[in-house]
């Protein structure tokens, strides 16, 4: 039986406390994972204090750098580790796994290394009231103790999105895995002794949120600051934590994310976009589609479309050649989904396909898996309109303008994302202009350049990282005036 032990100091930490880690595929039991008390929490920030003063903080730019590079190196050289724990954990296919999240993981590191090596501060010239000059510049120094709580749908990536810049600017982490995906944040542990990163720079504490790991963790007083990806509601009670202290929060929440395809797109490209959009991952991304407004000329031709195309899809466990859909994470969030899929019922929607479970056989019966599903026909007050399903679903439904098209974009309390497809590129940029997110792409979906801006507007989410926004929440900036 694996253990999944908590990494504290630079060694591995078991606590008296275990809960079993499932996976997913057949809910069989993986490993043990040692939930983090209140004191290992505590010994975990007190570590990454410490090691804020220590080598870490003599260490110069350049060393430090180059120790993220062979932390970069060193997930790669060890990819199919990563990519095994992260399989068992997620039951992700192993195409999606080997593509994106374990590349990014790595590439997390690298991108942000560059970045603090090349960013310039402000610096002025001035003159003073006695006649003479003054130059003041900025002075980044670390923000101190990242706390950095993670979901479960991209962990190794949407980890390392933070532990990479993070580290980058100096600040020592206490790594929040989900308690669903224990398994990569801990071999990160051993990547970060192999490479030589000093005890105390990176910690991982496991355990759930209220009354335990994430709880504690985000009330400690001796963290400086909160980075969390998960649920809106789940932010709102750290937020709440967040305010003992006047602590700075970053928040990657919820979307409910629109698609907009118009008659004149590349038919083709919009649905295969719309169908990674709407499936990938099994629906458990944050950037996902699952409202698809699609103009009236083609709307018909798109719903069969993108039907066979949710209909072709392979459901199965992870290394079984050409699976392209996992199942959902885990017993409560099936239950979750499948009551969505019962209220659009419910509500009257026309389900053009999918709506239950599929027929798993043999081990893989005991897993969470759901059907992808396109409904059409419901009112834009129904629940699977408006709340985060965060399963393998879309609704379609058509509109004739431009300006009706913008107003259904907006009418969410979400803003996290948004695809356009149109071969009207002054109509794609109209529109970028108006709809209210964070991330617009157009005629493509998740394609990113970890140089720019990340993050939701609304209730999505608050602040913006990659590229210099990360070193705005994981710096803090001094100006120094200085006479001459
Ligand atoms: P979640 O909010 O349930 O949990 C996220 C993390 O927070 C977990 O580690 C959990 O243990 C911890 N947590 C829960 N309650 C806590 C509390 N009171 N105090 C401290 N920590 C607590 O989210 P999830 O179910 O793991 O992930 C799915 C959600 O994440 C979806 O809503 C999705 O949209 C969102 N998400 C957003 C982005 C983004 O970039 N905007 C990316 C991925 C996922």
């Amino acid at each position: 039986m694996k253990d999944f032990l908590n990494f504290i100091n630079g060694e591995f930490v078991a606590t008296g406390k275990t809960f079993d880690k499932r996976t997913p595929v057949d809910n069989s039991v993986i490993g043990r994972v040692h939930e983090a008390g209140r004191s290992d929490v505590d010994a975990a920030v007190m570590a990454a204090r410490r090691a804020l003063k220590g080598d870490w903080a003599r260490m110069t730019v350049v060393k430090r750098t180059e120790m993220l590079y062979a932390v970069a190196d060193e997930i790669n050289r060890r990819f199919d580790d990563f990519l095994q724990a992260e399989l068992a954990d997620t039951g992700k296919p192993h195409v999606l796994a080997s593509h994106v999240d374990i590349p990014r993981g790595a590439a997390n590191f690298k991108v942000f290394a560059d970045i603090v090596k090349n960013v310039p501060t402000e610096s002025f010239m001035m003159d003073t009231p006695d006649g003479g000059k003054a130059v003041s510049y900025g002075l980044r120094t670390p923000l101190g103790v990242i706390a950095v709580v993670c979901p479960w749908n991209l962990p190794l990536l949407l980890m390392t999105w933070k532990v990479g810049p993070a580290l980058a600017c100096g600040n020592t982490v206490v790594v929040k895995p989900s308690e669903e995906t224990p398994g990569t944040a801990t071999l990160l542990g051993e990547v970060m002794n192999k490479v030589g990163v000093p005890p105390g720079v990176y910690n991982v504490v496991h355990g759930f949120g209220p009354d335990s790991a994430g709880q504690f963790l985000t009330q400690h007083p001796q963290v400086s600051g909160i980075t969390f990806t998960g649920e809106t509601r789940t932010g709102e009670a750290i937020m709440a934590a967040a305010a003992k202290g006047v602590r700075p929060v970053s928040f990657e929440l919820g979307g409910k994310n629109a698609g907009i395809v118009f008659a004149d797109c590349d038919f083709d490209k919009a649905i295969a976009g719309i169908t990674r959009s709407s499936f990938e991952n099994c629906g458990q991304v944050c950037l996902g589609t699952e409202r698809v407004y699609v103009q009236r000329p083609i709307f018909d031709k798109f719903v069969q479309a993108l039907k066979a195309k949710a209909e072709g899809m392979k459901l199965g466990s992870p290394n079984e050649p050409g699976v392209t859909m996992g199942p959902l994470i885990s017993a409560e969030h099936k239950r979750k989904v499948m009551s969505y899929y019962a209220k659009a019922k419910a509500e009257g929607a026309t389900v053009v396909t999918g709506g239950g479970e599929p027929p798993m056989t043999g081990a893989l019966a005991e897993g969470h898996w759901v059907q992808p599903t396109i409904w059409t026909g419901l009112p834009e007050s129904s629940a699977v309109i408006r709340e985060e399903v965060f399963g393998p679903c879309c609704h379609i439904a058509p509109f004739d303008t431009e300006e009706e098209a913008v107003a259904l974009a907006n009418a969410t309390d979400y803003g996290l994302a948004t695809t356009i497809w149109t071969q009207d590129i002054s109509r794609a940029n109209r529109l970028a202009a108006q709809i209210e997110v964070g991330l617009c792409w157009i005629n493509s979906w998740f394609l990113r350049d970890l140089r720019t801006s990340f993050g939701g507007a609304k209730a999505s989410g608050i602040g913006r990282e990659g590229g210099v926004h990360s070193l705005e929440f994981y710096t803090e900036l001094r100006n120094v005036m200085v006479k001459l």
